[in-house]
């Protein structure tokens, strides 16, 4: 097994965790960190290894709400065998900050997405798809979760009126820092890497497109294979695991980039077009199918508000247009996600091949 160089520390514990863990120290407990979060499987990270980990049912019962049940980023108490890369999960530490949905329809219910963030880079491109809205959308979430909104306007390459923009900015942020960068250039990079304090979490939130992992990759240097583990035989041949969602950066803060997150973001930048465009959110309620695209559809009652003059034209053409742009982009991403998952397994194929012990 190739262990993974982290610590604990790395992994963003605290003092304060650690005085709040006596008691489970003295049960035998390890304290971990959640990596990886699918239906009730999750991979953990401890000071040692990383571990595929399950809760115990004590703790799936209780959780009456999936809120309850452990998320990406939150500390728990395990018990660990480590010959077999596998922990049980007994108790979830309290959160000192969260990323969450209110799932729609259901006003109760609440999605968290991430857990135990310290800032939240919130990034916007000084290109045509600057989005205002959008990015209030995006502040009020952050600062609702307790999580530092840190205002990233990337792509500054392309803008010939910063003053304008960052005044714009200035205006909605609420006095959120906020920085002017180019990922490309690597103009004000610098400044970014220094508000990332050594065990740190942070995570990058904004509408595909802006430049969010050329900024994590290129210029923050993210080290993916620190993460990157593999085990060479458990009974069943031989298995390969990596991944990069946690990421840990040179200078030590750690970076959280989950497939959870990238659907948080695809949710996200879809709920800005609709809140971009109130009017035809509400029109849309009348319409006949309820997963309208108010272009050509039957009974859709936001064409016949176009047909009728109650809605401008050129707000309905805006809208679709808008839309269309969002389902390129995440046609794009998901393409983007699809070659960096055959890069990876290549990568894993090799390190397993580099790895596996003499006599297998
Ligand atoms: P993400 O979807 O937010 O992760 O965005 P990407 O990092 O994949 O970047 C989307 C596109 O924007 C890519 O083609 C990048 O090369 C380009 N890009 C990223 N940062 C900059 C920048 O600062 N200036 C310019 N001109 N292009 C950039
Ligand atoms: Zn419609």
């Amino acid at each position: 097994m190739v262990k993974s160089k982290m610590t604990i520390q790395t992994l963003g514990w605290t003092p304060a965790l650690q005085k709040s863990f006596a008691g489970f120290y003295q049960n035998g407990f390890e304290p971990a960190r959640v990596a990886v979060e699918d239906k009730h499987y999750y991979v953990v990270f401890t000071a040692e290894a990383s571990l595929s980990a399950q809760v115990t049912g004590k703790v799936l019962h209780a959780a009456g709400e999936t809120a309850e049940l452990p998320k990406v980023g939150d500390w728990v108490a395990v018990k660990s065998v480590p010959e077999e890369n596998k922990a049980v999960i007994h108790h979830v530490l309290p959160r000192r900050s969260k990323l969450s949905r209110k799932v729609a329809g259901r006003e109760t219910e609440e999605q968290v997405l991430v857990t135990n963030v310290d800032t939240a880079f919130i990034v916007q491109a000084l290109d045509r798809s600057f989005n205002p809205l959008l990015l209030q959308r995006h502040l009020l979430m952050v600062r609702d979760g307790g999580v530092r909104p840190v205002i990233v306007l990337n792509k500054v390459d392309l803008c010939d009126d910063v003053p304008a923009r960052l005044a714009a900015v200035a205006e909605i942020g609420g006095g959120a820092q906020t920085l002017a960068v180019s990922a490309k250039t690597g103009r004000a990079m610098d400044r970014l890497a220094q508000l990332v304090q050594p065990g740190e979490t942070i995570v990058f939130i904004g509408p595909s497109g802006v430049g969010k992992s050329s900024i994590i990759n290129r210029q923050l240097g993210a080290e993916a294979q620190t993460t990157t583990e593999v085990r060479a035989s458990d009974g069943k041949g031989r298995h390969t695991t990596t991944w990069r969602e946690l990421i840990v950066l040179p200078n030590g803060g750690l970076v959280i980039d989950t497939p959870g997150m990238r659907e948080f973001q695809m949710w996200l930048a879809d709920e800005g077009v609709h809140e971009t465009f109130p009017e035809i959110e509400a029109l849309s309620a009348q319409c006949h199918f309820s997963n309208c695209g108010h272009t050509r559809e039957k009974g859709c009652a936001v064409l016949a508000a176009v047909e009728q003059g109650a809605l401008p034209r050129a707000r309905h053409e805006g809208f679709v247009k808008l839309q269309r742009e969002q389902a390129l982009l995440g046609k794009a991403a998901q393409r983007r996600q699809f070659q960096e998952r055959i890069r990876k397994s290549r990568a894993a194929r090799r390190i397993l091949n580099e790895s596996v012990p003499e006599g297998f």
